[in-house]
């Protein structure tokens, strides 16, 4: 089973929902956990079960970092907004560089993320 993390900023929340919507299937199979509000948004939106942490802003990202460290987080799918400033930019970066530090596969953007899904998830 893929220990798949989901983030999406908030202008990229509904390219979140749209995104888990079209693995959905292939999605409800494994493990996922997200931020705070992306998390609430995909149980209620996609119907899927998700290990939701904190807001990103009050140290979801961290959090997820943290699971990265351990193993608990084997896939990162964090749908940034590149225009807009975020107060928690540190832990951003933070997240972005544990995930290299542990050769963690991480999309940022739509197109990554749909070949990295493809890439991990079985089509049976
Ligand atoms: P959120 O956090 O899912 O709680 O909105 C995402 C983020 O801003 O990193």
């Amino acid at each position: 089973m893929r220990k798949i993390a989901l983030i999406a900023h908030d202008r990229k929340k509904r390219d979140m929902v749209a995104l888990v919507g079209e693995y959905r299937e292939r999605l409800a199979r494994e493990f996922l956990v997200g931020t705070g509000n992306t998390g609430k948004l995909i149980v209620k939106e996609n119907q899927l079960e998700v290990k939701v942490m904190a807001s990103g802003p009050l140290g979801g990202d961290q959090q997820i970092g943290g699971m990265v460290t351990t193993g608990e987080v084997d896939t990162v799918i964090f749908l940034r907004d590149p225009l807009t400033a975020q107060p928690h930019e540190p832990d951003i970066t933070a997240l972005m560089r544990v995930c290299d530090v542990h050769a963690v596969p991480l999309a940022t953007n739509l197109t990554s993320a749909r070949l990295i899904l493809d890439g991990i998830l079985s089509k049976e």
